[in-house]
């Protein structure tokens, strides 16, 4: 071949847009920007369409948010086609759904598969993006989108012989597609997160023996999952457009919010027979649908936390376990609240055994299990259910340079900074669908996504039409943004806990609040506004 004919046929190619990661809000994007009549090119890392839940195949991996909202609102004829079997779906059914969707609006041949992005690079001379992947293709790009997921970046932790174990090791984000069967197996959890709390029952009914290596005891609600009546489906699908749109205005995008009254206001008879008729329900609700003190008064929390350990007590027959079991020292809903089948009742299991690392810590993994400052637990495998490097990890790991060819990772060294957790200063034109300060991860997802595709999608729209080619925020505005998210995280008792919201689950990591605590309802509007408004503290050139 000749050096010009190469020359030609590396050449990059040259689109609209370039969206990364083939998740809910990537395949949205695809859809919208297809809509719009933007060329564009997609990669994602994974071999297929998913995102989280092409990743998160662990056993018991399932939503936490209900099956009905769980899900995309932009057409109704899907809403109405697509039925799920039960309250909070597994794992495969979501994926199956995000299958569906991606045939359904043929998203798929948008998308290069096993495919990660490499770098992207913004040219200030030609005012595009180069974004190039592993196998060596470059696109320039008027705009870059990620679509990346707030909790995709694994983190499975720095302890010492890992390397030595001679049995199989998996992270929860990272689940082999063809499945573990533990049967007959001494299998080793670490973590007690969501993903921990929800793998730890499944896991103790296949295998021998089951150690959980705990180092902060956690919350956990009942989810109280369960199939859904054909009555129950007929009425969803009859009332669907209200209960989405209820969501679209609430403060976690869920069909409920907070209670008028409080906590501290009830007579004792009251709060109990609430938390009672609440913790039957099953679900989110019983924190984020009840009194709205709960997350602001340390004594309002501090009942609401009673109320759990009690029902902790209640489960666990044995007293030094519960003891274990029995979250003390941060307060309730400042972790993310675990929602679980069974968590607290799997320990009365014969066959399962809990280590509290804060007492025997972890010294190192040893080729035939987990040695502890107490003694060597031998295991034929482990499960690491140990997070993510949350809503920063998976955009400051893409490589993306901006303006003077600065990483996105050393701006935000000291923590994130964004205007509205959209776009940040000096990388013109690149959206951050869920990015850091946006609402996101406190609130059901696809609600979040949904909203940002289409203000990002309206803000393409406007650039169009008034002749423009950029947008960025303005310092004033960034650093205003900055100051709200952490002052309304200040006003909560959210900054109290090590959470990872605060980064506190990564070594090194800058304590920061990374999410916008003020509702989701209230961001929705403010966007609205600053839209209305020219955009308010974005310099469009
Ligand atoms: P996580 O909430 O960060 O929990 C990680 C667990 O691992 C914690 O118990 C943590 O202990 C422990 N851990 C971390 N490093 C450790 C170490 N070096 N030694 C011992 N223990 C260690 O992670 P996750 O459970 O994967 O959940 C992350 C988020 O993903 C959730 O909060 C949720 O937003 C989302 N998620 C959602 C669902 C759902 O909706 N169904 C399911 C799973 C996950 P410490 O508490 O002491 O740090």
């Amino acid at each position: 071949m000749s050096a010009s004919r190469l020359a030609r046929d590396n050449a990059p190619r040259r689109v609209d847009a370039v969206v990364i990661g083939a998740g809910f809000a990537g395949l949205y994007a695809i859809y919208k920007l297809r809509e719009m009549g933007l060329s564009h090119a997609a990669f994602e890392q994974g071999g297929g369409v998913g995102g989280t839940w092409y990743w998160n195949r662990y056993p018991g991996a399932s939503s936490d948010s209900e099956s009905w909202v769980y899900a995309y609102s932009f057409s109704e004829a899907l809403e109405q086609e697509w039925t799920w079997s039960c309250r909070f779906p597994g794992q495969a059914e979501i994926l199956r759904y995000l299958e569906h969707v991606a045939d359904r609006f043929e998203l798929r041949p948008a998308f290069a598969f096993n495919t990660r992005v490499t770098a992207a690079t913004y040219d200030e001379a030609t005012g595009l993006w180069r974004v190039e992947t592993e196998h060596g293709e470059q696109v320039l790009a008027q705009f870059l989108i990620t679509a990346v997921g707030c909790l995709s970046a694994a983190q499975v932790p720095q302890i010492a012989g890992l390397e030595d174990f001679k049995g199989r090791w998996y992270h929860t984000g990272q689940w082999p597609h063809e499945g573990v069967d533990f049967t007959g197996l001494r299998v080793g959890v670490v973590g007690t997160g969501s993903s921990g709390i929800q793998s730890i029952p499944v896991i103790a009914k296949q295998a021998a023996h089951l150690t959980v290596f705990q180092r902060t005891p956690n919350f956990s609600v009942p989810a109280r999952n369960a199939p859904l009546s054909p009555a129950q489906i007929a009425d969803l699908k009859a009332n669907i457009k209200t209960i989405r749109e209820t969501c679209r205005w609430s403060t976690i995008g869920q069909p409920y919010d907070w209670k008028a009254d409080e906590a501290l206001k009830q007579s004792p008879a009251a709060l109990r027979a609430q938390f009672e008729a609440d913790w039957a329900k099953g679900g989110f609700e019983w924190m984020f649908g009840s009194f709205s003190d709960l997350l602001a008064d340390p004594a309002a929390n501090a009942l609401a936390a009673e109320f759990v350990r009690e029902k902790i007590r209640d489960v666990v027959q044995d007293p030094a376990t519960a003891s274990k079991l029995i979250p003390q020292g941060y307060p309730i809903g400042t972790k993310r609240l675990p929602l679980d089948a069974d968590y607290f009742e799997t320990f009365n299991r014969p066959n399962v055994a809990l280590v509290d690392l804060r007492d025997t810590p972890i010294e190192r993994v040893v080729d035939t299990g987990i040695r502890t400052s107490r003694q060597t637990f031998e295991l034929d495998a482990i499960v690491f259910a140990t997070g993510f490097d949350a809503m920063t990890g998976p955009l400051n790991r893409i490589g993306i340079r901006g303006r003077g060819n600065e990483p996105l990772a050393a701006k935000w060294s000291a923590g994130p900074q964004t205007y509205l957790g959209v776009c940040t200063r000096g990388f013109p034109n690149l959206f951050m669908v869920t990015g850091p300060g946006s609402p996101s991860v406190l609130g059901n997802m696809p609600t979040s996504i949904e909203q940002h595709v289409d203000w990002i999608c309206e803000l393409l729209t406007h650039l169009r039409a008034v002749g423009a080619t950029t947008v960025e925020p303005t310092a004033e505005a960034e650093a205003e943004w900055g100051a709200h998210v952490k002052a309304l995280a200040d006003d909560t008792l959210f900054p109290q806990a090590d959470s990872w919201y605060m980064g506190a689950n990564i070594p090194g990591k800058p304590r920061v609040f990374l999410p916008y605590i003020g509702g989701f309802g209230t961001y929705r509007k403010l966007c609205a506004e600053i839209a209305a408004n020219g955009y308010e503290g974005f310099r469009i050139t």
